[in-house]
């Protein structure tokens, strides 16, 4: 499968965009940037969204998407009862933007689809299953695992403390989340994000559990503390031996 960043950044500015990524065009996780980074058609050739939690730079293009494919087809938002629940409540509600899983009433373009943590499910040819992890709302991680047996797992934003979570998952790509530098580890901490640091801890429990290390790529970065986030980064793979790159906007990963 091909695995295109959309977006690799924790907000937006020239420059960075919030989180989102697509498999083989048709299957998008999170939606931080969706609509600035495809194209109508390639908007209208989404089968399904999967969201890892209601903040905000991770569902903001769902209405977009709502207006975009509607009158075309239906696009099937699968995430955790919570999430959903804030979606509707929230944004696609009628008032802030058109209620989208009621219009066109021929064809709602939006279907929501209730996730159950645990529970493999099939999503266009793609077996998948989510895992929670520890951030301040219900939140989580995705495996993704192509017909050919590729797996991904994308962990969404998490903070430290991933053992159970790296029990059930054995991907071949690790995309996980990195916000903040090590010098920020009290505060990654409390508003549940990682740092390289917490990274490193999280790998070595992660070798530890699986007895192998996945290549690793980091996304939702903060732009602005980014040169310093990429020098501890290069750090810890190499005290790790492991293959960590930062995630790009536009970058394109064959698995
Ligand atoms: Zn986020
Ligand atoms: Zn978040």
């Amino acid at each position: 499968m091909e695995i295109e960043i959309l977006g690799a950044h924790m907000t937006e500015m020239a420059g960075a965009k919030p989180t989102a990524m697509v498999i083989d065009g048709v299957l998008a996780i999170d939606a931080g940037s969706l609509c600035s980074s495809l194209s109508l058609d390639a908007q209208r050739r989404l089968e399904a969204i999967l969201l890892t939690h209601c903040h905000y730079d991770h569902i903001r293009d769902i209405p977009f998407i709502g207006m975009n494919v509607s009158g075309q087809r239906s696009v099937d938002i699968y995430s955790n009862p919570e999430t959903l629940e804030a979606l509707y409540t929230h944004l696609v509600d009628g008032k802030i933007y058109p209620d989208f899983l009621k219009w066109p009433e021929d064809q709602p373009a939006l279907r929501f689809i209730t996730i159950s943590p645990g529970e493999a499910f099939n999503v266009s040819g793609y077996s998948v299953v989510a895992v929670p992890v520890a951030h301040g709302v219900p939140t989580v991680g995705y495996q993704v695992s192509s017909p050919q047996g590729k797996k991904l797992f994308y962990t969404g934003d998490t903070g430290a403390g991933l053992d159970s979570c790296w029990q059930q998952i054995s991907p071949d790509l690790l995309i996980t989340e990195l916000s903040l530098p090590t010098r920020m580890e009290d505060w990654a901490r409390k508003v549940t994000h990682l740092t390289p640091n917490l990274l490193h801890e999280e790998l070595l429990q992660f070798r530890k559990v699986k007895g192998y290390l996945p290549s690793v790529l980091l996304i939702h970065l903060n732009p602005t503390l980014e040169d310093e986030i990429e020098k501890e980064v290069a750090q810890v793979a190499e005290e790790l031996g492991a293959n960590i790159a930062l995630g790009r906007e536009g970058m394109k990963i064959q698995l």
